[in-house]
């Protein structure tokens, strides 16, 4: 995914943090109206508010664009907080009028999620921001709790990995996926308790040769196991 950086007018500096590791937290909001865009919200910031402003860090339209806000410059989406806490804003009326989040704008909800927390590793907490100020803000029908557990997942290598072979078929990621799917059967050379009486009688019958017994079969494996079974007539 991609960060828009819109061409805004700031009304004074803005602050870089003086040290990234200084934040421990991103701050999630709606804008308590149903449909303002980044540049509306950069405007009321401005005019109404009276800051240099737009005072997120990021923001989130319902199609998925995310846009560069205040960036790694210190923001005013927390009273009081701002100094430790990056906020992204999402578009919408989470509290009253939208009641459901659009694919597009949760998932690059969640990709920032963990892209800012690759870059801050001193990011331990995410959070509405109604959890640092009294407000209902992000807004009851905002998918908290489930874009918090999303935006913390941990992605592990196989998964990873699995998902690039399913993606894109290169040898190596062939070979590696493989390896992987493979290596995660394990095959003592025993067969499990519940097959071992039959899995007995078909080697005794010479149906199979009684190797590997919990590794997959190929079509000619099985082909050749159904015609030794039929030439015994059993
Ligand atoms: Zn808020």
């Amino acid at each position: 995914m991609e960060i828009m950086k819109p061409d805004i007018k700031w009304e004074g500096k803005l602050q870089p943090f003086k040290n990234l590791l200084q934040i421990d937290s991103i701050g999630l909001h709606h804008m308590a109206h149903p449909t303002w865009t980044f540049e509306d919200v950069h405007r009321f910031h401005t005019f109404t508010n009276n800051w240099i402003g737009i005072g997120y860090n990021w923001w989130i339209a319902f199609d998925g664009t995310i846009y560069m806000g205040r960036g790694f410059n210190k923001g005013a989406g927390v009273g009081g907080h701002n100094s430790h806490i990056l906020s992204i804003g999402f578009q919408g009326d989470y509290e009253n009028v939208n009641k459901e989040m659009p694919k597009a704008q949760y998932e690059a909800g969640v990709w920032l999620i963990r892209y800012l927390r690759n870059l801050v590793p001193s990011i331990k907490t995410v959070a509405g921001h109604k959890k640092w100020n009294a407000t209902a803000c992000p807004g009851k029908y905002f998918p908290l709790q489930k874009m918090i557990k999303d935006g913390m997942k941990e992605e592990k290598e196989e998964e990873v990995m699995l998902q690039k072979f399913i993606e894109k078929y290169t040898p190596e990621v062939v070979e590696k996926g493989l390896d992987i799917l493979f290596s995660s059967i394990s095959d003592d050379g025993l067969p499990s308790e519940w097959a071992e009486k039959e899995f007995k009688e078909a080697k005794d019958l010479e149906i199979t040769d009684g190797t590997n017994p919990e590794m997959l079969a190929t079509r000619q494996e099985v082909a050749i196991m159904v015609k030794r079974a039929v030439s015994k007539n059993v």
